[in-house]
């Protein structure tokens, strides 16, 4: 943990929770504080490997909700095909059958907040325009959240459901669920389960619960944030710690080098 301390090293994954750990409060007890740098990360369906890395700044971190910010510009970890296509751009039939790869990319246009109670099977996402207009929650299907010393892991589940300011609600991505099942990534029993859960999502939209009765649409980042930046070890397993002499910084996110491979958007 000397990193923690280093002179002029002003983003620290994790800190205060490493600082609880070391306090024997552990991945569970210990709390987040606003401005911490954490790793929201998406395990593949079907395999153990990290496959989305998003550094996040935390924005509120409490027994009820963890809610974190991704910054335009934000330097990340998606799949994409293993001969280059971009997965959206893949036909359904083979998008879930053929080899994927994990390549660097950065998160352009609006930041997106995400917010999670522990436990829920989904977390809900807030998208913005330019110009901070409002635009939509989206509520994001997925294993409830499993809090790590560095962050927190999940497995996406495909479905999604846009929520808009009018109250209204729609159902996405049915197509690639359904293709899901039949790669065999998802187990009938389990998509009964994300069905279910995508219901109990909807209840609380149709009765306007938290947090879309929550004034989350005009909550603002901290312009004093500074852009969180991608461990080199982003894939490393949940509770191992982050190297004291991180091999990338910030102010060298930028490689040129062949490793590194340019994409528009995570
Ligand atoms: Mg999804």
């Amino acid at each position: 943990m000397s990193h923690l301390t280093r002179p002029g090293k002003e983003s620290s994954y994790a800190s205060h929770m490493t600082t609880a750990q070391a306090n024997g409060t552990g991945a569970t007890g210990g709390r987040w504080r606003p401005g911490d740098h954490i790793l929201w990360r998406y395990r593949a369906n079907g395999a153990p490997a990290v496959h989305v890395c998003r550094p996040v700044t935390v924005v509120r971190d409490t027994p009820e909700l963890l809610a974190v910010w991704m910054a335009p510009g934000t330097p990340c970890i998606r799949p994409q095909l293993a001969d280059g296509t971009p997965v959206h751009r893949e036909p359904l039939a083979t998008r879930y059958t053929k080899p994927r790869v994990p390549v660097h990319s950065r998160w352009t246009g609006a930041g997106v907040l995400k917010l999670a109670r522990p436990g829920d099977p989904w977390s809900v996402w807030l998208f913005w325009e330019s110009g901070w207009r409002f635009k939509n929650w989206y509520v994001n299907l997925e294993e409830p959240l499993h809090r790590w010393s560095g962050g927190v892991d999940s497995r996406d589940h495909f479905l999604d459901i846009a929520v808009y300011p009018d109250r209204s609600r729609r159902w996405l991505d049915e197509d690639e669920f359904a293709q899901a099942q039949t790669a065999g990534l998802l187990a009938p029993d389990q998509a009964g389960r994300v069905r279910s859960a995508g219901r109990e999502a909807c209840r609380l939209i149709d009765t306007w619960d938290r947090p879309f009765s929550e004034d989350w649409p005009d909550w603002r980042p901290d312009p004093a944030w500074r852009l969180p930046r991608l461990p080199e070890n982003w894939d490393r397993p949940a509770d191992t710690p982050e190297p004291a002499e991180p091999l990338e910084s910030a102010d060298t996110a930028h490689p040129t080098g062949s490793r590194w491979r340019h994409h528009p958007a995570c």
